[in-house]
């Protein structure tokens, strides 16, 4: 599967949080890294997935079913949006 980054997927982002995520800094709860949602590698199956770009560990899961998007963001320790 190819990665892309968080960057394509920013109008999914926008969707959830409400404002462009892609700057928003975050923390890896593996590797304890920062970055921002933009640099995260993003695969997309059933569900888009967000992996860290240093330790590739999962970061986000979001889940789009029938207009509900779900959100798993264990894989990050903090997060920071922007307001
Ligand atoms: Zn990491």
């Amino acid at each position: 599967m190819t990665a892309l980054d968080g960057n394509a997927i920013a109008g999914m982002l926008q969707t959830a949080f409400g404002q462009d995520m892609t700057a928003a800094p975050g923390t890896c709860a593996g590797c304890g890294a920062a970055s921002r949602l933009g640099q995260a590698r993003v695969y997309r199956g059933a569900g888009t997935v967000l992996r860290c770009p240093n330790c590739e560990g999962v970061l986000m899961v979001i889940i789009e079913n029938g207009g509900v998007m779900g959100i798993d963001a264990q894989g990050l320790t903090d997060l920071h949006v922007p307001w």
